[in-house]
């Protein structure tokens, strides 16, 4: 594509995006798509000769529209937000366009550099304890999402614990050597996760994925407000030691997806603390919260904590994906994930002066997430978005108040940021159809839980253009549908 041809149709997809933000509050939320719908309209197989670029664009409105649920309605309320905005998708475009590999500092030093930057900017605007800046032992880095954040924290735990047995056999030598270690490395089968009932699907994911067996994950049970119960952790721990197994790591959530419940973090860091076990903190959705000081009493404990997640890609402005990940200690984090062939020496990397961030992941290369972070940063700035997610905060408990203040429902859940967990008296029956009814309407889009055994209700605030007015045609909707829907009850 010429440079040329590529403005034509680079100005028109802004163009379409434009229209689409103005106009999709207008489109049904849930798409109507039925499975397959999509793969026989589009033909068998790739096309053996080039197509003009207008065909394709045309397909846009003809094929994919129709199959998309539209997650930037301020009409949808489900799962959590998946945010995105303007400087946001103008940071993807750039990114897109340089087409940058930032695996090493070396393939792109601006890519490693303005993302050490972001992340201590991040960490500054929540308030965050110093361990996890990069002037301290520690550091961030952008990942794709919470569930590898997670599944990173825990192989760096796991490491720790059994000292790298299997592939670090040269830092063992060296440490039995100054009689350091153990001489008999600790075996996965010995090591013992904990997490509470209500953690993130991820975090099973995690143990799984770490070879570490899905029966050494203890799910620890939450209090009626859906918190870990921390004497049960005592409790498992305690017991877990007795019988010769290792603890080594917790998980411990402030806004779980179920309900939003926070964990009680300063309790569980002094337990995990005095036995010596990795703390992770998943604030997947509630950790931009953080950026208002009010909310910051629900963080307190993270100072203990190891690590720390959460996810601008959620409520923050900043289109998926952008997940943040921060250690207290840099360095358990890449001994667990180094590994150097040659074809990837650098002397800028053998300096030890600059981070390579391939050691903080998973897989080897990296997309340049950091710009459209630095872009939505610098275009909001912090006053506007402390006033963006206290705006949604408010609109939460504006809506708990219409429910409490009916006859027909009840809050499940205590409102602790955006989210409000709600059912009808009539019960789960009731509930599931109810939810059905609205979801096919297209007015709005909710999504369920289960708490307590009840089917439950969630209506999720956060998509960047809902307002007060969506949340009070919502309450509308729902109270119109479960009255003139009686039949329900039968
Ligand atoms: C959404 C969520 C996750 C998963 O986030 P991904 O970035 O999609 O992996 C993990 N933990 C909690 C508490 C969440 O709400």
């Amino acid at each position: 594509m010429s440079p040329e041809e590529f403005r034509k149709w680079g100005y028109a997809m802004i163009d379409w995006l434009a229209d689409y933000s103005a106009r999709v509050e207008t489109l049904p939320v849930l798409s109507k798509s039925a499975p397959g719908d999509l793969r026989k309209a589009l033909p068998l197989t790739a096309p053996e000769h080039s197509e003009d670029f207008s065909q394709i664009f045309a397909d846009i409105d003809r094929l994919i529209v129709p199959g998309i649920t539209h997650w930037q309605s301020p009409n949808f309320f489900a799962y959590f937000p998946a945010n995105t905005s303007g400087p946001s998708i103008l940071g993807e475009l750039l990114a897109a366009g340089l087409g940058v590999q930032g695996m090493l500092w070396a393939t792109s030093p601006a890519c490693t550099e303005l993302e050490t930057h972001m992340l201590d900017w991040l960490a500054d605007l929540c308030a965050l304890p110093d361990q996890f800046k990069s002037a301290e032992s520690g550091g961030g880095v952008l990942l794709d999402s919470a569930s590898s954040a997670t599944l990173c924290a825990l192989i760096a735990a796991r490491e720790k614990a059994t000292q790298g047995n299997s592939n670090h056999s040269g830092l063992n030598q060296s440490l039995h050597s100054q009689g350091q270690a153990s001489s008999i490395p600790n075996r996965l089968s010995n090591l013992i996760a904990y997490t509470s009932d209500q953690a993130h699907s991820s975090v099973l994911k995690a143990v799984r994925i770490a070879g570490i067996g899905e029966t050494q994950l203890r799910m620890i049970p939450s209090d009626s407000e859906h918190r870990m119960n921390v004497s049960d952790l005592l409790r498992a721990i305690t017991r877990d030691l007795k019988e010769g197994y290792l603890p080594f790591f917790c998980t411990a959530t402030i806004g779980t997806t179920s309900s939003m419940a926070v964990d009680p973090i300063k309790e569980i860091a002094a337990i995990c603390n005095a036995h010596s076990i990795w703390l992770h903190v998943d604030a997947a959705m509630a950790g931009s919260a953080a950026l208002c000081p009010e909310y910051r009493h629900y963080f307190t404990g993270l100072n203990h904590a190891k690590s720390y997640t959460f996810n601008p890609h959620k409520w923050l402005l900043t289109n998926f994906d952008c997940n943040c990940f921060f250690v207290s200690d840099r360095q358990a984090l890449t001994s667990a994930l180094s590994i150097l062939p040659e074809y990837l020496r650098t002397s800028a990397s053998e300096s030890g002066e600059v981070i390579d961030y391939r050691d903080w992941q998973i897989p080897l290369g990296r997309r340049f997430r950091a710009l459209k972070l630095w872009f939505v940063l610098r275009y909001y700035g912090a006053e506007k978005l402390r006033e963006y997610l206290r705006g949604h905060m408010q609109m939460a408990q504006h809506f708990a108040g219409l429910i409490e203040n009916s006859d027909e429902f009840i809050l499940a859940a205590p409102v602790t940021f955006s989210l409000v967990c709600f059912r009808h008296k009539a019960g789960d029956t009731f509930n599931e159809k109810l939810l059905n009814t609205l979801n096919l309407s297209g007015k709005l889009y909710l999504s369920h839980t289960r708490l307590e055994g009840h089917y439950t209700l969630r209506l999720s605030i956060g998509a960047a253009h809902t307002n007060s007015k969506h949340i009070d045609a919502a309450w509308s909707v729902i109270m119109e549908t479960s009255q003139s829907n009686n039949r329900f009850l039968t």
